[in-house]
């Protein structure tokens, strides 16, 4: 099984990339989170993420039931045990689309993951596309650019940084990154079972 840590700033176009790679690897989901955020307009329950209340994050939390979770710009998210168990059980490759503090959790749980950053060009760029997107308020805007400059002090730990600037580039850079993995040598068992 293999499995993608991929971490960005909000607003540099994550869930895009997460999206288009979908769309070409069949093989590879999206690890869906437990969030207490509000669902945004375009967001569906259980696609996205399973949105709950902070009482449902919090009894979660006391059973065990997260590999990691944080609190991020003002509410929770969480990867739990039950989502990678079934992506095992089915065959499939994950992707967690974490935090840093996820990142790093993940990391530690998961050694052989491939951990990746994704940048923006600029935090100019960064700021309009925030604003464009029109889903936030000028408040939430800006506590999130703060994070983002928290967050990118940590790039370097990572395995892997791609810049977003031009989309089409930043997936095929993203896909050469899954594709890379997936020729890894613990990832082709199969493969050296027929020839040897
Ligand atoms: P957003 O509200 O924009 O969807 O996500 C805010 C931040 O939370 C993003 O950095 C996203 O990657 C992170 N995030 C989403 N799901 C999880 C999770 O399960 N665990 C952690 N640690 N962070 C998450």
């Amino acid at each position: 099984m293999a499995l993608i840590i991929l971490t960005a700033c909000s607003g540099t176009g994550k869930s895009t990339i997460v999206k288009a790679l979908m769309q070409r690897f069949p093989t590879l989901k999206l690890s869906v989170s437990h969030t207490t955020r509000k669902p945004r307009p375009n967001e569906v329950d259980g696609q996205a993420y399973h949105f709950i209340d902070h009482e449902r994050f919090q009894s979660m939390i006391k059973n065990d039931a997260f590999v990691e979770w944080a609190e991020y710009a003002g509410h929770f998210y969480g990867t739990s045990h039950q989502v990678i168990q079934q992506a095992e059980a089915l065959g499939i490759d994950l992707l967690f689309e974490v935090d840093v503090v996820g990142a790093d959790a993940l990391k530690q749980a998961y050694p052989q993951a491939l951990s990746c950053f994704l940048l923006p060009p600029s935090w100019e760029e960064l700021e309009r596309r925030l604003r464009d997107r029109q889903t936030e308020t000028e408040a939430v805007i800006l506590k999130r650019l703060a994070v983002g400059r928290e967050e990118v002090k940590h790039a370097s730990s990572f395995d892997y940084l791609v810049v977003n600037d031009q989309l089409e580039m930043a997936i095929d850079d993203m896909s050469s990154l899954y594709r890379a993995l997936k020729l890894r040598t613990d990832h082709q068992s199969q493969v050296l079972k027929v020839l040897t």
